[in-house]
């Protein structure tokens, strides 16, 4: 009997963590739960993080993927050093096509599918030149709709969006609010805007759009994009939720023996990602917030942007590690976000609304502060708090104002345990019983990428036949 040939797909994950972390998870499961042979290719920037470093030291290990860092490519000539994110990104992955491409044509064998994530949509043209199917993985659902319906929006909206009187519509969705769209809609005059536009129409050219979401959790917003008009008509898979496992070896650090002696469900976590910061004036409203509330904490703290490569501790208010050194730890390096989550002693999580983070707080059944920053994270909030009611929110936007210690205190009083508190920690617990489900043995995420694979062989066979 001749056994079936291992299907193989080749994976392109863009500089930056918030990526990577998903890219690999995908990739994992491709392997490990359906047979699928991976070639990992990473891009990195010259400057890649300790964050990075990390996620891809520890995917080699797994032995799982076969990873290929592609060497950074020069994009000094062609955008502005301080760039916005999807113009710089997308220009290094359309950069980075030739060496792509190059790569490509040494895999044995052949692969037979591409997926990219979202700035990695340039690299799309060098799948059709080797007949691959392609695929773009997409953080979360909204988000995405948006993006899809973005060049709808645009021949149909006059002015600014944020300035908007009423919410966007986009069909079958949830409307969106003009405060909370994504960064590059904030000006539809820059060049972030044409290619934020660009890569929603990339995007309509691929063979699906993979998303790290599940049926029940995001149940309106898929069905929009499958049934009605203007998102371009794509297969549209939910494969998540997709996050880092809590490795089973037990890391040990200071961090986690702390955690082990203090009570369960008592300790909040703040981080805001892998390149959120706040302003000085607001490190101090939260130390004192925190101060205040008297619950214990684990705080990973970064320099405001004006101090880039300063010591964080240095804006701390006088005497605080000093006055809460009994009561949490404050963090200056990469924290190890997975295991902090996963730790029984976690009651709360105050995030920028990053996806992975707020997944990671789903599937460990923990409810969050949201405090969205950058990026698709004010949607990621409004989602998380007023939809499926897992997040309280400072009444004024972060990015909009300052929240004062007040807010705050209450805001960690609630998330850590009052009457709303317990009812957000219920509601959260049932999702994650949800999301786990869904990425189990015949759950819908599992079975989304069974039919994924499944067009992957076909076009196995179709490629054999040119
Ligand atoms: N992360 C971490 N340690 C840190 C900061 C972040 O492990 O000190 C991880 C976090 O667990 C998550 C990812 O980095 O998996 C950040 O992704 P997210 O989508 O939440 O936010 P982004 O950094 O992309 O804004």
């Amino acid at each position: 009997m001749t056994s079936k040939p291992q299907t193989h797909v080749v994976i392109v994950s863009s500089p930056g963590v918030g990526h990577l972390v998903c890219d690999l998870e995908l990739g994992n499961r491709l392997v490990a739960d359906h047979n699928v042979h991976v070639t990992f290719f990473v891009v990195v920037e010259s400057n890649s993080s300790a964050g990075e470093s990390d996620l891809i030291q520890s995917a080699r290990t797994q032995k799982l993927l076969d990873i290929i860092e592609l060497p950074p490519v020069d994009i000094s000539d062609k955008v502005e050093p301080n760039s916005p994110i999807f113009t710089r990104l997308t220009t290094i992955m359309r950069e980075t096509n030739p060496i792509l491409r190059s790569a490509i044509s040494s895999l044995n064998p052949s692969p037979t599918a591409l997926f990219v994530d979202i700035f990695g949509t340039p690299a799309l043209d060098v799948a059709d030149e080797f007949h691959m199917l392609k695929y773009v993985f997409v953080t979360s659902a909204l988000p995405l709709a948006l993006i899809l319906y973005v060049p709808v929006l645009d021949k149909e909206v006059e002015g600014e969006y944020v300035v908007q009187k009423e919410p966007l519509r986009l069909p079958g969705c949830m409307p969106v609010r003009p405060a909370d769209v994504v960064d590059p809609l904030l000006n539809r005059t820059k060049l972030e805007y044409r290619v934020f536009l660009q890569v929603g129409l990339e995007m309509r050219q691929s063979d699906g759009v993979l998303v790290n979401t599940w049926e029940d959790l995001d149940t309106t917003t898929l069905k929009a994009m499958r049934e009605q008009e203007g998102y371009g008509s794509l297969a549209v898979y939910a494969v998540g939720p997709l996050v880092r496992p809590v490795k089973p070896s037990g890391l040990k650090c200071k961090l986690l023996d702390w955690l082990d002696e203090q009570p369960v469900e008592s300790v909040i976590y703040i981080s805001f990602g892998s390149a959120g910061v706040l302003s000085a004036q607001q490190i101090t409203e939260l130390a004192w917030g925190l101060e205040l509330s008297r619950k214990s904490f684990i705080w990973v703290l970064r320099p405001p942007i004006k101090d880039k490569g300063g010591n964080a501790l240095d804006y701390l208010p006088d005497g605080f590690l000093e006055r809460t050194h009994n009561l949490g730890l404050v963090v200056t390096q990469w924290a190890p976000q997975s295991e902090i989550l996963g730790h029984k002693s976690i009651g709360g999580f105050l995030s920028h609304c990053g996806w992975n983070s707020s997944l990671e707080s789903i599937l460990n059944g923990v409810p969050m502060i949201a405090w969205p920053l950058y990026a698709e994270q004010k949607m990621n909030a409004t989602m998380l708090a007023e939809e499926l009611g897992v997040a309280v929110r400072p009444k004024i936007a972060p990015t909009k104002g300052i929240v004062g210690r007040e807010e705050i205190e209450m805001m960690v009083r609630k998330v850590m345990g009052d009457q709303e508190g317990m009812a957000m920690r219920a509601r959260v617990k049932e999702l994650k019983d949800s999301g786990e489900k869904a990425c189990a043995e015949g759950g819908s995420s599992f079975n989304a990428l069974t039919q994924l694979v499944k067009q992957c062989e076909m076009n196995l066979q179709r490629q054999k036949v040119k």
